[in-house]
């Protein structure tokens, strides 16, 4: 861990020894709450989980839709939650008032870079454009070998099955390497998914640019 990253001080409950590279995990949600219950209740299921495992919560710092309740469930259940948010952001999005700490960037290129560089680590929960967005590109940066860490998605409800179909047929059709493919986890319920990217072997994949040439 860099010296200038917030430490998250492991709750008194938490095993000191496990998960211990991954002490923060970057999620991206939606900032809507979807039509069904069950995504709600995901998110504040994936916020007990980390708190639990001592594991910190990086993430868009809304107060809005899932990335409230996420940040609501890791505060609750006495984890740490850093939010990042773009200032132009700020009227639309609301941030969450009672963060460990609240980064506030300049820009949208900023905030992704900010997350990037504080999380060991990546989840996509259900959400919209954004998303989506923020996740493929974190992929991509893994793809390019610009990092190392693991890449992860909650597929609560089978939200995500026609993603992961794309990227199959990607694979099928000679656009995506297995290699790559391997590189995205996608598992239904947070603990397993948490469990295998605490247990993710990066493959040797070439460095072919730098994050300031992106
Ligand atoms: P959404 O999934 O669209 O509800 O958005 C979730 C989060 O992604 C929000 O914090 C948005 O500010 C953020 N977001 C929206 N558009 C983008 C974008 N083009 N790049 C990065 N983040 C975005």
């Amino acid at each position: 861990m860099t010296p200038d990253r917030p430490d998250p001080d492991p709750t008194p409950d938490t095993p000191s020894d496990s998960d211990s590279d991954l002490r923060w995990i970057c999620v991206f949600c939606g900032s809507s709450a979807g039509e069904d219950p069950r995504y709600l209740d995901a998110a504040t299921k994936l916020g007990r989980s980390l708190a639990a495992r001592g594991m910190g919560l990086v993430y868009g710092g809304s107060q809005l839709g899932l990335m409230g309740r996420l940040a609501d469930s890791v505060l609750n259940a006495g984890g740490k939650v850093v939010g990042v948010l773009p200032e132009p952001l700020l009227p639309r999005e609301v941030a969450h008032r009672s963060l460990t700490k609240l980064v506030i960037t300049e820009s949208m290129y900023e905030r992704k870079a900010e997350m990037a560089r504080l999380a060991d680590g990546f989840i996509a929960a259900p959400g919209g454009l954004g998303t989506i967005e923020e996740f493929l590109e974190v992929l991509t940066w893994a793809q390019l070998g610009m990092h190392r860490k693991p890449c992860g998605i909650l597929n609560t409800n089978g939200f995500y099955d026609p993603l992961s179909a794309v990227f199959d047929h990607g694979m099928r059709e000679g656009f995506i390497q297995h290699v790559h493919r391997k590189m995205i986890l996608i598992e239904s319920e947070p603990d397993p998914l948490l469990d295998r990217m605490s247990a993710y072997q990066p493959p040797k994949v070439p460095r072919w640019i730098e994050v300031g040439e992106t």
